[in-house]
This record gives structure tokens, sequence and C-alpha cells, in this order.
């Protein structure tokens, strides 16, 4: 339906969940998908493998987003490969749960390092190369909880609604270059983030869920090709939230 021929896309933590099927879906439409991961380059090999089983073109690119040096060197090579990146999809992040009493600063650290200044270095290294084309598409992966805070999520809600901030931003700074920034807020969705919920954890989620059931990576996926594509090119500083109902 979408397409994305000839667009060179990064998305950073392509390899596993929600940024597999976004990889997928991306390469899907057409796209030349290079998929990012830190530490586990099995899952990005087996995701670049589903891309070219499903007749798609990508390549596995490791870097750690929460290092500016690794993400300026990384993203510098690929654009001088693919002269150029055209989509950016903030997807990495990490979330360690506990109440604020529990919160030690290594952690808070880590998951402000990895959900928050990841973006920001990764958007900072595609914002020229998409500034020289006149076009871009930065998405960024919010959470429902940035938007209504949740107990026991104190530090990772507050790198999702941070996420909100830095979208709303880069809309207004680029929107004069042809750059689109939006965000997108998934709830509860079945991945290896959301495994170790306890049973009746995940009843709760989805007795608050009007659509009565937890989402699939490829929902959140299907918001992140739209935004991505031409079709949304009216569509900037926006949040599109994927929640079958849970915040409305
Ligand atoms: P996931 O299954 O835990 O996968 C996380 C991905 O991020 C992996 O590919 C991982 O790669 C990568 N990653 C982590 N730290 C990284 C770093 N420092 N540099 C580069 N890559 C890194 O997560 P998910 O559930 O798919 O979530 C994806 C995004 O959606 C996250 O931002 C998450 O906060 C957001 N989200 C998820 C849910 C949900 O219910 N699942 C809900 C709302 C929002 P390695 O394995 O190589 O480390």
């Amino acid at each position: 339906m979408f397409d994305l021929a000839g667009k060179i896309a990064i998305v950073t933590g392509g390899s596993r969940g929600i940024g597999r099927a976004t990889s997928l879906a991306l390469a899907e439409a057409g796209a030349h998908v290079l998929v990012n991961y830190c530490s586990n380059e099995e899952a990005a090999k087996q995701t670049l493998a589903l891309i070219e089983a499903a007749g798609g073109r990508g390549e596995i690119l490791g870097f750690d987003v929460a290092d500016p040096e690794s993400v300026d060197r990384a993203i510098k090579e690929a654009v001088e490969r693919h002269g150029g990146i055209d989509i950016l999809v903030n997807n990495a992040g990490i979330s360690i749960d506990q109440l604020l009493l529990r919160v030690s600063p290594k952690d808070l650290e880590m998951t402000w390092a990895t959900n928050l200044n990841g973006p920001i270095y990764c958007a900072k290294a595609c914002i020229r190369p998409m500034m020289k084309k006149r076009w871009g598409r930065i998405i960024n992966l919010s959470s429902v909880v940035g938007e209504s805070g949740n107990a026991g999520q104190a530090v990772y809600s507050s790198s999702k609604a941070a996420l909100l901030g830095l979208t709303r931003s880069l809309a207004r700074e680029y929107a004069s270059r042809g750059i689109t920034v939006n965000a997108v807020a998934p709830g509860f969705i079945e991945t290896d983030m959301t495994a170790d919920l306890p049973e009746a954890g995940r009843q709760g989620i989805v007795d608050q869920t009007p659509l009565g059931r937890i989402g699939r990576p490829e929902e959140v996926a299907a918001a992140v090709l739209f935004l991505a594509s031409e079709e949304a090119s009216y569509i900037t500083g926006q949040v599109v939230r994927v929640n079958g109902g849970m915040h409305v």
C-alpha cells in the first residue's frame, strides 16, 4: 500500500520485538533497512533473514545508541555507503521497572541514556543528510505510560514523556526542511520487554484495555510505516497511540 522504494531507513533496536516488525514492514514497502542492534547480533541477523526471505533488502548495523561516538561513526559510514538516510525510527529502549525508593543512580542513568539521549544522538546524526535531501521522517517510540504515568515505572515513563517533548521540538525545528517528526505511543505489546510480567498483571492490563487484549508488534509497525510514508506528509509533532483504547 505505501511505497518506500529508494528510501534508506534506520531502525534502532530493529533486531527484536517492535523494531523487528517495523524493519519488516518498512522493507516490505521497498525501503533498504539498516537493522540496528546493541548486543544480540544473532537476533539482528534473523531479522535480516526474514526481510530477505520476503524479498526485501537491508543490512545489520551494530551500535549502542547511548554511545554518541559509535552512533556518529555508524551513521556517517551508512550515509557514505547509501548517499543519505531518509527514515529514522528511534525504537531502541529499555525498561528497568521498580518503585522510586529502589531506583539506583545507575539504573536512572542507563534508562535515560538509552531512551532519551540515544534518540537525540541518532536524530543529530541523521538530520544533516535529511536536510540535504529536503525530505526526512523521524519516528520516536514513546509509550502509553509516557502520557498516563505508571506506578513502578517512574524512570521509564519519564524518559518516554521526555521523548514526546523532543518529538514536538524537533517537529517545529525541522518542518521548514521537509522533515516530519512524530511519536508512536504503544500500549502493552507482546515482546521480550513484557514477557516477564506475571499472569495477574497481564490480566489487569487486558481488563483496562477496551479492545480486550494485548497488542502485537505488527500493529505498532503499521503506524510507524504510515508515518514514514509520503501519505503522512502533513503530519508532524503528533503522537499516534496504538494501545487498544487503554489511554484515550
Ligand atoms: P525489546 O523486545 O526489549 O527489544 C529492544 C530492542 O532494543 C532490541 O532490539 C535491543 O537490541 C535494542 N536495544 C536496547 N538497548 C539498546 C542500545 N543501547 N543500543 C541499541 N539497541 C538497543 O523491546 P520492545 O518491546 O520491542 O520495545 C521497542 C520500543 O517500544 C522501546 O522503546 C519500548 O520502550 C517501546 N514500547 C514497548 C512497549 C511494549 O509493551 N513492548 C510498550 C510501549 C513502548 P539488543 O538485543 O541487541 O540489545
